[in-house]
């Protein structure tokens, strides 16, 4: 079958399950910072698939290991262990505050393992205790536990009964988190950097206050690094920034760099699951392994979060250049999860006519753009990135 463009979207509008409003765009091939769609048409890539793609698209080191892998041993069963999951977990391990670690493949996939670890915890060591405190205006995926912990609501009426055993406090509010802990609590979980929630940072204060709180009640404190882990804050995990060791810590997106490979860390007292407490098809897929290693390794010898932060002050500074101009305010981030708001709500109007001259940007809110490079952006990537969305507002 060799469809066009347009018998391929055709195809799509009647077999392709609706979810999302797509652009009439078929993407058919990337590398580097660019993607190509079935009409040859170009993308600066600044979504980067949501903070994924963190070695750029189709990188060498990622095909080589994918491809060396696939030849060597695609599956064998999640009963067996394999060469690349022991060498990941050890890389994982070696790099981070965490003794053990559990692979799954999506992001909402490992906040369900860490939510299942807290419950058990509080199961077997908090007298029963089964409640997670989690934020507003969080994310955490959309499997029913993920759902029940970011509390979106839209979804809250929409697939009842609610998954129970989650509290919502305000996020950067100490005093109301520390009000929420009761004899019923086992966790309190966040995401450091809200990424879908337009970019809100935990302060420093708020975040230290939150650990000794845990450490206090005995109770864990769960950080959701799925979109801020691996480089992409500046340092090679935001818990880093902070000074503090989360109890349990989830990853995914970037550490498979579009592979799909997530993956949960906890300390050796925590290592509590007894056999079939948690498990899974594809734990440890070797192709999954062998990926995360390459991507693993590949940030951690090149020092791509200390270029990340660096290429982070140098989109930030341009960004700075050209807000006056078009009143863009609230220049926020870390590192390359950068955010800003526009005057008026034409996020999603910004980021279709960014497309359509050729960049792709996000509005994770109507009136607030994200940028998430891949971690190997240079700054001619900015410089263009920066003339583009000058003409793209110049127009609208
Ligand atoms: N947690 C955070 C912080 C995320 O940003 C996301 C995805 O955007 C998820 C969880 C869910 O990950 P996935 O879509 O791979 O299930």
């Amino acid at each position: 079958l060799q469809w066009t463009t347009q018998e391929l979207l055709e195809e799509a509008g009647k077999t392709i399950l609706f979810t999302a409003h797509r652009p009439d765009v078929v993407m058919e091939r990337g590398e580097g910072m660019y993607l190509w769609d079935t009409e040859g048409k170009s993308y600066l890539d600044f979504v980067g698939g949501w903070a994924v793609t963190c070695l750029g698209h189709s990188p060498v080191v990622l095909q080589e290991a994918l491809a060396a892998q696939a030849a060597q041993l695609v599956n064998a069963s999640p009963s067996f262990l394999n060469r690349p999951m022991v060498e990941l977990a050890s890389l994982l391990v070696q790099v981070s505050c965490f003794e053990r670690v559990f692979f799954t493949s999506t992001g909402a996939e490992a906040n369900e393992s860490a939510i299942k670890l807290a419950r058990k915890y509080g199961k077997i060591r908090r007298d029963g205790a089964h409640e997670i405190i989690t934020m507003t205006n969080a994310f955490h995926g959309r499997t029913l536990a993920a759902m029940a912990a970011t509390g979106k609501p839209q979804w809250e009426t929409l697939f009842t009964p609610r998954m129970p055993g989650f509290k919502h406090v305000p996020y950067n509010d100490y005093e109301a988190c520390a009000a929420a802990v009761d004899e019923n609590t086992c966790a309190i979980m966040l995401e450091l950097i809200q990424g879908e929630g337009g970019v809100v940072e935990a302060e420093l204060e708020y975040v230290r206050k939150l650990r000794s709180l845990c450490d206090d009640k005995g109770i864990l404190l769960i950080v959701d690094e799925i979109q801020t882990g691996l480089g992409r804050t500046g340092k090679l995990f935001a818990y880093e920034h902070y000074g503090i060791e989360p109890d349990i810590m989830t990853l995914a997106k970037g550490i498979g760099g579009g592979f799909p490979l997530s993956a949960m860390l906890t300390k050796e007292a925590y290592n509590i699951f007894e056999p079939g407490d948690q498990g899974g098809t594809y734990t440890g897929q070797p192709l999954g392994m062998a990926a995360g290693l390459a991507v693993v390794q590949t940030i951690v010898s090149g020092e791509l979060s200390a270029q990340a932060q660096r290429l982070g002050d140098y989109l930030m500074g341009e960004l700075r250049l050209i807000a006056g101009r078009y009143g863009l305010t609230k220049l926020r981030g870390k590192g390359l999860l950068v955010a800003f708001d526009l005057p008026g709500e034409y996020g999603p109007a910004l980021v279709d006519h960014c497309r359509s001259i050729g960049l792709l940007v996000n509005a994770p809110k109507p009136a607030t753009i994200r940028l998430m490079p891949a971690l190997i952006v240079e700054e001619a990537d900015i410089d263009r990135m920066v003339e583009l969305l000058c003409s793209a507002l110049d127009e609208l």
